[in-house]
């Protein structure tokens, strides 16, 4: 795989546009490491895109009546199989983040990227995924400029626990 950005979207990725979104008011210099799905540990659906484009049927199951009203995106989506899903151009914000502070900085959508892996904080993510992130960082480094990398956990530790102890962030070309 060789990726290349043009327009702030990865060339090659499937695009689907999320609504939740909005303008950035500083530079990107964070990327921030999340893992989804939906139902929880459930791989093999489209469920966290349907999430992110706000059309997932809040029916379908009886974990989701947590996500109503909820508006959440991320930049990009890692499947299991390595391939890459965009949903918001980088030079936007993606709503992942949350009420989150990272080095004393509030709101950290402002100057980050997010990007989530199909996975669980209780199961092993796949080669393929390591692989296809760390070929992304190599990317967003080259195109945006150096950044830290981090989990989930570590801007928002009160509520968030995502990528979890499976995680190996020695994998992980930072
Ligand atoms: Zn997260």
């Amino acid at each position: 795989m060789s990726l290349s950005i043009k327009n702030h979207l990865i060339e090659g990725a499937e695009f689907f546009m999320s609504p939740n979104q909005s303008d950035r008011s500083e530079n990107i210099d964070l990327v921030v490491i999340h893992c989804i799905s939906l139902p929880e540990g459930s791989f093999d659906n489209d469920n966290p895109k349907k999430l992110f484009l706000n059309e997932l049927d809040l029916v379908n199951d009886s974990s989701f009546k947590s996500l109503e009203g909820l508006k959440v995106s991320a930049h990009i989506l890692i499947e299991r199989n390595g391939s890459l899903v965009q949903f918001v151009a980088f030079n936007k914000c993606a709503w992942h983040a949350g009420e989150s502070t990272y080095e004393g900085r509030d709101s950290c959508n402002e100057f980050s990227i997010g990007i989530e892996l199909k996975g669980s904080v209780k199961k092993e993510f796949t080669n393929e995924q390591y692989c296809a992130l760390n070929e992304l960082l190599a990317l967003l480094k080259k195109e945006y400029g150096d950044m830290d990398v981090v989990g989930h956990s570590e801007i928002a530790p009160n509520r968030k626990n995502d990528p979890g102890p499976y995680f190996k962030w020695d994998l992980i070309n930072a």
